[in-house]
């Protein structure tokens, strides 16, 4: 169970006429960086690095890969806290967080295999035999006609038996509230909606359109204001009825204590291939225990990313336990994704009347389509 060999891979696939944008950027190509583990027994575990790929591949080639070689797959604590010593002058958020996120979690995908387990299981336990995943989408692309896109799009989302949906806002004050108004009245009363600004709005901005919004029924208020402004966060907190979300920008357990301390969200949203795997996870989820603050993994990226979030959403805690504890809402991303979609030959999510059910597969539940990810490999 000793590490032989550590390998990384950057895919890519270009968008084209697919190209769409948030309130940050246009997404015209989506670029990963996968990593696998092989152990002596030949056996192989998989991770994934949000980010910048080519950052995160040279942090793990140059400086973590060395590390890892000869460490057994178990001592996975051990190792976590040695990559992040080693960086820690340097890099207590970013890249090299999310590069030791990558290591974790395809360490948890070998305990998985080596003790023929799903990871869940190994976390702890299932606590729940379904999620309730929410379709994120809505962003803007190239088009005259944004408002009727929204609507089509809605209506895809519906057929495909959604309950829940997360639309991109940032887009500017009155764009935003016209836009809500437009996806509301095209998915009904019935449908859960989330807004998601990306940190595009100063807290005052941000007050403006969630009082605007509230009588749309928004189940919450996602990254109103930049993840560095915890006051801001606690003013739009403050001022308005819909629950405010954030923290994917955020990073291992010391940067997540101060969001839960601070009280400055209702929801947090770690990321397990962000934010320091799900070891980290772990830690964070016993810390919002404490808060009694309600967590939500938050998802994007290929099949890997997807599972280990799946993982981390099927494992943890109730906030709080009761006989009719909340549902736990996933986030799944539907913008364009061949790596999402594509890459996984051993499972494919599926809703059943709205919900995604428990996986049975061992570790991650994620055996790589090596040919897809040689087609699209960056060299
Ligand atoms: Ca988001």
């Amino acid at each position: 169970m000793k590490i032989k060999e550590v390998k990384t891979y950057i895919v890519s696939q270009k968008l084209g006429e697919q190209s769409f944008c948030y309130s940050q950027a246009w997404y015209n190509t989506r670029t990963l960086m996968l990593l696998e583990i092989i152990t002596e027994d030949g056996v192989y575990g998989f991770g994934e690095a949000f980010g910048n790929a080519f950052v995160n591949k040279a942090i793990i080639d140059n400086v973590y890969a060395p590390k890892l070689i000869g460490q057994h797959i178990f001592d996975s604590e051990k190792i976590w806290d040695e990559l992040y010593n080693t960086l820690r002058d340097n890099g207590q958020k970013g890249s090299c967080i999310q590069a030791i996120s990558a290591v974790d979690n395809a360490l948890w995908d070998l305990k998985g295999k080596y003790t023929h387990l799903p990871v869940y299981q190994l976390l702890g336990g299932a606590r729940r035999d379904k999620i309730l995943p929410y379709a994120t989408g809505f962003y803007h692309t190239k088009t005259d006609n944004q408002e009727a896109l929204l609507v089509e799009e809605a209506h895809k989302y519906l057929t495909a038996g959604f309950k829940a949906m997360k639309m991109k806002i940032g887009f500017g004050i009155e764009n935003d509230i016209q836009m809500v108004k437009t996806v509301r009245e095209a998915i009904g009363p019935d449908i859960k909606l989330m807004v998601d600004a990306n940190h595009a709005y100063t807290a005052m901005a941000a007050i403006k359109i969630a009082q605007a919004i509230e009588k749309y029924d928004i189940t919450w208020f996602e990254e109103p204001v930049i993840p560095e402004d915890i006051g801001g966060y606690k003013e739009v907190k403050a001022a308005t009825s819909i629950p405010i979300a954030g923290g994917e920008a955020e990073f291992t357990r010391y940067g997540f204590k101060r969001f839960i301390d601070e009280r400055c969200v209702d929801i947090l949203q770690p990321d397990c291939s962000i934010m320091g795997g799900l070891s980290e996870a772990q830690k964070i989820f016993s810390m919002a225990k404490i808060a009694n603050t309600q967590c939500y993994p938050h998802v994007w990226g290929s099949a890997i990313a997807l599972q280990t979030g799946m993982h981390a959403a099927f494992a943890m805690p109730d906030f709080p336990e009761s006989l009719n504890p909340g549902e736990v809402l996933f986030e799944y991303d539907r913008t364009p994704n061949i790596f999402r979609d594509e890459m996984n030959l051993l499972y494919q999510v599926t809703l059943k009347d709205g919900y995604i059910e428990k996986p049975e597969f061992e570790g991650l539940g994620f055996e790589p389509d090596r040919d897809l990810i040689a087609k699209h490999l960056v060299k």
